[in-house]
């Protein structure tokens, strides 16, 4: 398979009031080109400010320390150097909606409220396919129906506040998916709705990508959700990757305590009567990072001495898993 995304080394630090703080470290990961990726976390946990580096819509008060890599491979099969692409230049255009497209959790956020859903979808026809008039506008109509929304051609003069919340969240799929990208990047674009609404738009993006063989990012704090739409998952916490797989494996069989504890919080229709555990405590400021392990303050396993000392280093205990966990380092186990 054709890697289409690597990131590798990304560090990103931003300038506050209350000094330097990191939510990003050392970040590294790869897409395979048609694959579905899930960033899980807690809030805080550096998911969405790791993608915003890839749209480079980073505030001016971050920085992205040296020796990160981010390489993209285009449509045409161009690598690009996603970090060199000049700020306002035509690459970075063409990336940001033609490449690569984004949803929010908040449709709002991606609509502007004073052109009509319609006008907002032919302008990235125009935008990015190079597509006008009368076309544009039938080829509107067809992907308001392929996100499932009735009476298409009437919706296409409609606002985007004049639709409900799970509408508006499919037109905005559908405004994303207007430019063609080729990788996807979904910032929790389910948590705001109904379960049964949830569970009718990931069927509905999984679907789509099928159909027109674009990766996606999904980020989400679900696993749940992750055990549905994602062929392979990241774990984040406090910035760090701690736990990589697919996604399959890592939820039948977790590596890291952390990863092991989110799912423990996740209720079963199978286990009624099992008491939740939610993982203790709460993740801590980036600007409160402990040392060692991020994890270790909250971690019922950790090892004085160790964890709160020195930050383990990636293993690979199988083929396409790695963790970021003394338990899983030989220095480790013999300090167990
Ligand atoms: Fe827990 Fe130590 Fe593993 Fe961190 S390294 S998750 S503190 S056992």
């Amino acid at each position: 398979m054709t890697t289409m995304l690597s990131v590798r080394d990304l560090t990103i630090s931003f300038r506050t009031d209350e000094g330097t703080i990191t939510p990003v470290q050392n970040v590294s990961f790869e897409l395979d080109a048609g694959r579905t990726l899930g960033l899980v976390g807690e809030s805080g946990s550096g998911k969405s400010v790791s993608t915003k580096a890839l749209m480079r819509l980073l505030p001016g008060t971050a920085t992205i320390a040296p020796g990160a890599a981010m390489h993209y491979r285009t449509k045409s099969g161009k690598q690009v150097e996603i970090e060199g692409l000049r700020a306002g230049g035509r690459e970075l255009r063409r990336l940001r909606g033609g490449e690569i497209g984004m949803i929010f959790q908040e449709p709002m956020a991606s609509f502007s409220p004073v052109y009509s859903i319609g006008n907002q979808m032919m302008e990235a026809f125009r935008l990015h396919r190079g597509i006008r008039g009368r076309a544009a506008r039938e080829l509107a109509i067809e992907m308001l129906d392929k996100v499932r929304i009735s009476n298409p051609a009437a919706r296409l003069d409609q606002y985007s506040h004049e639709m409900s919340g799970g509408m508006r969240q499919r037109a905005m799929i559908a405004l994303a998916l207007s430019a063609g990208p080729n990788l996807l990047i979904a910032d929790e674009p389910t948590t705001a709705l109904d379960v049964t609404i949830q569970a009718q738009v990931l069927e509905l993006m999984q679907g789509l990508q099928d159909e027109l063989g674009m990766a996606m990012i999904f980020i989400t704090h679900d696993l749940g959700v992750i055990a549905q739409i994602a062929d392979d998952v990241a774990v984040m916490y406090l910035g760090t990757i701690i736990e990589k797989g697919p996604a399959r494996e890592v939820i039948r069989a977790p590596l890291h305590p952390y990863t092991v504890g989110l799912l423990e919080a996740i209720p079963s229709l199978d286990r009624l009567d099992a008491r939740l555990k939610p993982v203790p405590g709460d993740i801590p400021s980036p600007n409160q990072r402990p040392s060692g392990c991020p994890f270790h303050t909250r971690c019922g396993q950790a090892m004085a001495g160790l964890c709160d000392q020195r930050m383990p280093a990636e293993t690979t205990p199988s083929t396409g898993r790695s963790v970021r966990c003394w338990l899983h380092a030989e220095e480790g186990r013999h300090a167990a």
